[in-house]
């Protein structure tokens, strides 16, 4: 039996269809005989939608407010995955940054990860559930939410996938894997099967926003294999692994 966290962006779970779809690959992969713990993004352009009303309210919101406001978008993404894999007949249990015990530095909108103790994870997952967990947020020293900066899903996943012990981490997306250029702009770009965590770093630092940077960091100082693949389909996505 392996352990497997999957992570879901947000083009994954843009509406109530995708967080069907979304609920029926995770039980897929829990009847096949995982354990599965999920990060979940926002939904679709939820996280822009919000920093939008911010600023239409207070042109430079504080930090620790607009923070607070952010980490709702992944909220709702994580109640409503649990309830769709609930109605599938399997059991889930959702939890906020904070409950999955995401330590961070203080840094509002760009936190980095101190720690991550997931004991309510790895209790649920014990308990042959499915856990689900926020993307892209934890707590500071003072207990207030924080989040790690655009696309931070990536890297709570992996440091999920690595506080766990995983042995692997899936990162669902909306392309088939890493391609040679985004294949949205170029459309004769190539997936590539097989990247080691340089390759990708470098790919990731020039741009190709298919991962986070930091996700990338962190996979490699910890040695965890990442898969990158497309929600919407069975294909083999791209493997991120060491040399
Ligand atoms: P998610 O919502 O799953 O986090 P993102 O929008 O953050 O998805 O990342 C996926 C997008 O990254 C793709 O839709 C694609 O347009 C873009 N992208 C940019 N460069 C690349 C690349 N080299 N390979 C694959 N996708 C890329
Ligand atoms: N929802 C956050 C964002 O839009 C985090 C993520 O999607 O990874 O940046
Ligand atoms: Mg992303």
């Amino acid at each position: 039996m392996a352990l497997i966290v999957q992570k879901y962006g947000g083009s994954s779970v843009a509406d109530a269809d995708s967080i069907k779809r979304v609920a029926r690959r995770v039980v897929e992969t829990v009847r096949a005989g995982n354990h599965v713990a999920v990060v979940v993004s926002a939904m679709g352009d939820t996280t822009d939608e919000l920093i939008d009303q911010a600023v239409s309210i207070d042109s430079n919101p504080p930090a620790r407010e607009l923070d607070m406001l952010m980490t709702a978008g992944e909220r709702i993404s994580m109640s409503l995955l649990a309830m769709a894999i609930h109605a599938l007949g399997e059991r889930a249990h959702s939890f906020t940054g904070q409950q999955a015990g995401f330590y961070t530095d203080a840094r509002y909108g760009a936190a980095h990860i101190r720690a991550v103790r997931p004991e309510r994870v790895s209790q649920a997952l014990l308990d042959d559930q499915v856990a689900i967990v926020a993307g892209f947020q934890g707590i500071n020293s003072l207990g207030d939410a924080t989040t790690l900066g655009r696309g931070g899903s990536d890297t709570s996943a992996v440091a999920l996938a690595v506080a766990l012990g995983a042995d692997l981490c899936e990162i669902y997306t909306d392309v088939d894997g890493v391609f040679t250029a985004d294949p949205r702009i170029v459309p004769t770009a190539r997936k590539i099967p097989r990247l080691s965590y340089e390759e990708m770093l470098e790919m990731a630092a020039s741009g190709a926003k298919v991962l986070a940077l930091r996700c990338v960091e962190y996979a490699q100082r910890f040695g965890m294999p990442l898969h990158v693949r497309s929600s919407f389909s069975h294909n083999p996505g791209t493997m991120v692994v060491g040399n």
